[in-house]
C-alpha cells in the first residue's frame, strides 16, 4: 500500500492548462482571473462580496482590521482550531478569550461563549470568530443572536468549510460564508483544504462598506477613486496604512478549476465519512453532527483512549493522520501570555484524545478499508 496522507490536493488536467495559460496571458497578477474568481466564489457561497487574498491568515487579518478591531480589545475564539483564528486579534493588539468547546461536535460551544460573555460587564467583549470546525457548519443565526444582545460582531472562520450549509429556524439553507448571520467570512486554499491554490484565501461578505475597506487593505491602502486631489492619469493616494495581500492571476486560474470541483469533492467526502461512521459505530467516538447541517468535512475526527499508540501504529502502516488541534491556548507564545491555566476541560478532553483520519476526495475505496481495518485492528484488539 502506497503512503495515505490524512488530506492531499486534487489536481486535474483542467487545472494543469488553466495555470499554464495564466502564464502567457498578459498578467500574472492583478489581472482579470482574480475578480472572475472572486465573483464565482461570491456565486458559490451565496455572498454578495468577496476578496481575494494571498491566504486565510492575511484575510483574518484585514478583516479584524475592517471591523475596527483596536489595541486591548477583546474576541472570543475556539482553542480547538489553527492558531491564526486567534493570531489575527493579536495583529491588531487585542486580547484574545478562549471559550469551550461542545462535547460531541467540536466546535465553539454556544452556552460557553455567552457564560464567559455574561462574566464581564458590558462593552468588554467586541467580537465573537466561531469556526467551522473540520467542516461542520457552526449554527450562525443562534450565534448572531448572542452577538446582537451585546453588540459584537461575528467573523466565521470557514477554512474548512466551502460547500458546507445548515438550515435556519426560518427552514432556509445557510451556505459557510454566505454571511447573513456573520459580518464576515473567511476561506483557506492551502493544499490541504478543499480548494487548492498552493497558498490563497477568499474573504467574503454582504457590506459594501467592509467589502471596500478589505480592498483597499489588501492592497497598500492605494486607490484612484474618491481622492482629495487629482494631478492626471497616473495620480493616486495612499489613504491609510495597507499592506500587499493580494493572489496572484496564476493562483486565482488554479481557484477557479478548483472551485468548479468543489461540490463533488464534497459529495465523495461525505461517502468517506458514511462509510467511516458505518465501520466505527458503536465502537469509536466521531464527530456528532447537528441535525439539519450538511458538513464539508475537511477532517473526519475520531477519539480513542490509545491515541498515540494508535497515531505510531498507522505510520508504521503508512497511514499518516494528524492532530486537529492542540488547545491554541496551550501553545507556548500564548502561555507566555499567560493562557497556561485557561479552564477549557472539554478542549483538553478532546485534545488527549483526537485523531483526524485520511479524508479527501481521491481516497480509494480500497485505502479506505485499509485504513478501517488497521483502525479496528488497534483499537478493538481484533
Ligand atoms: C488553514 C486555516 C487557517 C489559515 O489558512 P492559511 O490559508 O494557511 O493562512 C485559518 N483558520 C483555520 C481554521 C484553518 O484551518
Amino acid at each position: 500500500m502506497k503512503s495515505i496522507p490524512y488530506g492531499r490536493q486534487h489536481i486535474d488536467q483542467d487545472d494543469i492548462d488553466a495555470v499554464v495559460k495564466t502564464l502567457t496571458a498578459d498578467f500574472l497578477t492583478q489581472g482579470p482571473k482574480v475578480k472572475e474568481f472572486e465573483d464565482k466564489f461570491a456565486q458559490y457561497v451565496g455572498a454578495k462580496y468577496a476578496v481575494a487574498v494571498n491566504n486565510a491568515t492575511s484575510g483574518l487579518h484585514l478583516a479584524v482590521l475592517a471591523l475596527d478591531l483596536k489595541e486591548g480589545e477583546r474576541v472570543i475564539t475556539t482553542p480547538i482550531t489553527f492558531a491564526a483564528s486567534a493570531n489575527c486579534v493579536r495583529f491588531a493588539g487585542g486580547e484574545v478569550w478562549f471559550a469551550d468547546i461542545e462535547v460531541d461536535s467540536y466546535i465553539l460551544s454556544l452556552e460557553s461563549t455567552r457564560k464567559l460573555i455574561e462574566s464581564k460587564p458590558k462593552g468588554f467583549f467586541k467580537g465573537i470568530i466561531p469556526v467551522d470546525f473540520a467542516g461542520l457548519p457552526v449554527d450562525l443565526e443562534a450565534f448572531r443572536n448572542l452577538a446582537n444582545q451585546h453588540g459584537l460582531w461575528i467573523i466565521e472562520d470557514a477554512c474548512h468549510a466551502p460547500g458546507g450549509h445548515f438550515t435556519d429556524s426560518k427552514g432556509q439553507k445557510q451556505m459557510c460564508g454566505n454571511c447573513n448571520y456573520a459580518d464576515v467570512g473567511i476561506f483557506s486554499f492551502h493544499p490541504v483544504k478543499h480548494i487548492a491554490c498552493g497558498e490563497g484565501g477568499m474573504i467574503t461578505t454582504n457590506s459594501e462598506k467592509l467589502y471596500k475597506k478589505l480592498a483597499s487593505l489588501r492592497t497598500h491602502g492605494i486607490t484612484k477613486e474618491n481622492m482629495s486631489e487629482d494631478h492626471g492619469g497616473w495620480f493616486y493616494e495612499m489613504q491609510e496604512l495597507g499592506f500587499n495581500y493580494r493572489l496572484t492571476d496564476i493562483q486565482s486560474a488554479l481557484g477557479i478549476t478548483q472551485l468548479a470541483k468543489n461540490a463533488q469533492g464534497v459529495i465523495r467526502r461525505n461517502q468517506i465519512a458514511t462509510a467511516y461512521k458505518k465501520a466505527f459505530v458503536g465502537k469509536i467516538k466521531f464527530q456528532d453532527l447537528p441535525e439539519n447541517s450538511y458538513n464539508a468535512h475537511h477532517l473526519f475526527i475520531i477519539e480513542v483512549e490509545n491515541r498515540k499508540e494508535l497515531y505510531d501504529y498507522l505510520r508504521t502502516h503508512n497511514i499518516f493522520t494528524q492532530i486537529h488541534y492542540i488547545p491554541v491556548h496551550t501553545l507556548p507564545y500564548y502561555k507566555s501570555i499567560g493562557y497556561g491555566d485557561a479552564n477549557l476541560k472539554y478542549s483538553e478532553d478532546y485534545y488527549s484524545k483526537c485523531i483526524s483520519l485520511p479524508m479527501y476526495p481521491t481516497l480509494s475505496d480500497e485505502e479506505q478499508t485499509y485504513v478501517i481495518e488497521k483502525v479496528l485492528k488497534l483499537v478493538n484488539g481484533k
